[in-house]
């Protein structure tokens, strides 16, 4: 409908993501490193157990014949319990000391069930909510103790155009970077068709994010850390950064700021949390040894190393000439007012700063409802807007007029009246 009344067009998104608290009790969290440090206690107290009863059984064996102890896993450890009790070795009166560590372990049985399920509902988390499941522990801008407290949360990333909301996504992730690629493949589900321009901030700029975006045909207005930075003289100046050493691509060498050479010596391949594979190559210097400059250019022992991205490189410098350019400029300058309005207008003015409902399904539901009214409210103002315009610039002037004409016709009767 917005995009009928010409209020939207789809094509530019403007992205930006923010935290919101849900609805359940923040001392509810479970963590996965202490599950997974009590898991590992608990698991070495069943091993012991095991062993203990293991030997037991031995011993009583004719054969002789020694079963190897079994994982730990608690299905496994619930069919070994159950063989154990159907053995008759463990009689209440008889081997009072092997009774009890079968109850015994029949109960670490059950803690351990426990503690896979945490780690299963943990998914590649840190932390869940035992209230909210879906929600994640994260740090929040409004931080009324200022004590840096984690939240039960979830990261909402939207997209907007002329400050309606034109996607949302909802992320146990809280960090930014890896909820860009499927924020995209939403716009698409939703509309049918990829935005041609995004952008983002810094949080966005990452290898995989600009690949994935080139190959959609998506123009990234998408900064990247530093990019501000570079942009200072110091930095400019600085020619022991890596970014302002010379290279040669023919040779595939960079030389340093004494005029040595760093030569490939190694390549490797690094993978980020989602699973993308960047190339790294390895430069070191021929011999750094009585370098004057040396304090000032590296601190390592041995001769300078460097890692370099190239690709990234690439990437960053298409985006560098983007951002700088004059329509760069344009939407930089407009990003601030876009989702960020969209934010404050949502937490401040509506005071939105908090979910009702618990789960990621009712999750999206309310934000739903929420951008479906922001939007709607957004439409009405608008329309008002323009409705005050037109009356200003059309219908205020001939009001005017008219008024002028009658006020005219009323002093001319009162002279005609005063002179009768
Ligand atoms: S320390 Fe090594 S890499 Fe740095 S300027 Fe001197 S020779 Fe070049």
């Amino acid at each position: 409908m917005l995009v009928d009344l010409g209020q939207i067009s789809l094509e530019v998104s403007y992205i930006d993501g923010t935290k919101l608290e849900s609805v359940a009790n923040k001392y509810t969290f479970v963590w996965r490193k202490s599950v997974e440090k009590n898991k590992a206690k608990l698991e070495a107290k069943i091993r012991f157990i095991l062993e203990q009863i293991e030997e037991g059984i031995a011993q009583d064996r004719d054969n002789g014949e020694q079963e190897q102890a079994p994982e730990i896993d608690s299905e496994e450890l619930k069919e070994r319990i159950k063989k154990l009790n159907e053995s008759n070795k463990f009689d209440k009166k008889v081997n009072k000391a092997e009774f009890k560590a079968l109850k015994e372990l029949e109960k670490h049985q059950e803690k351990l069930e426990e503690y896979e399920q945490k780690l299963a509902m943990l998914g590649d988390r840190n932390s869940y909510s035992k209230t909210d499941t879906d929600a994640t522990f994260m740090r929040m801008k409004e931080d009324a103790m200022n004590n840096g407290q984690t939240k039960p949360g979830y990261n909402v990333q939207i997209g907007t155009e002329n400050q309606y909301i034109t996607n949302f996504g909802i992320y146990s992730n809280p960090t930014d970077t890896t909820t860009l690629n499927s924020f995209i493949s939403l716009h698409y589900a939703r509309f049918g068709s990829l935005p041609k321009l995004i952008c983002a901030d810094s949080g966005y700029g990452s290898h995989e994010n600009y690949k994935f975006l080139e190959q959609n045909g998506i123009q990234a207005f998408v900064k990247f850390p530093y990019f501000h930075k570079e942009q200072k003289r110091s930095y400019k100046q600085n020619g022991f950064l890596v970014d302002n050493l010379f290279y040669n691509p023919k040779g595939d060498f960079y030389i340093c700021p004494i005029g040595q050479r760093l030569s490939k010596i190694d390549k490797k391949r690094t993978t980020s949390s989602t699973g993308f594979i960047s190339n790294i190559d390895i430069y070191k210097a021929e011999n750094c040894q009585g370098c004057p400059l040396r304090g000032r250019c590296h601190k390592s022992k041995d001769n300078r190393i460097i890692q370099v991205n190239h690709d990234l490189l690439a990437y960053k410098a298409k985006v560098r000439e983007r951002l700088t350019s004059e329509q760069g400029l344009y939407h930089r300058s407009k990003r601030p007012i876009e989702p960020e309005a969209v934010f404050g207008q949502m937490k401040f003015n509506k005071q939105y700063k908090r979910f009702r409902h618990k789960g990621f399904s009712k999750v999206q539901m309310d934000f739903a409802l929420f951008a479906m009214a922001f939007n709607i409210q957004k439409l009405w103002k608008n329309m008002a807007t323009n409705l005050k315009k037109v009356c200003l610039t059309f219908y205020l002037p001939i009001f005017t007029l008219m008024h002028s004409f009658e006020l005219k016709n009323i002093y001319k009767r009162r002279f005609k009246e005063q002179i009768a």
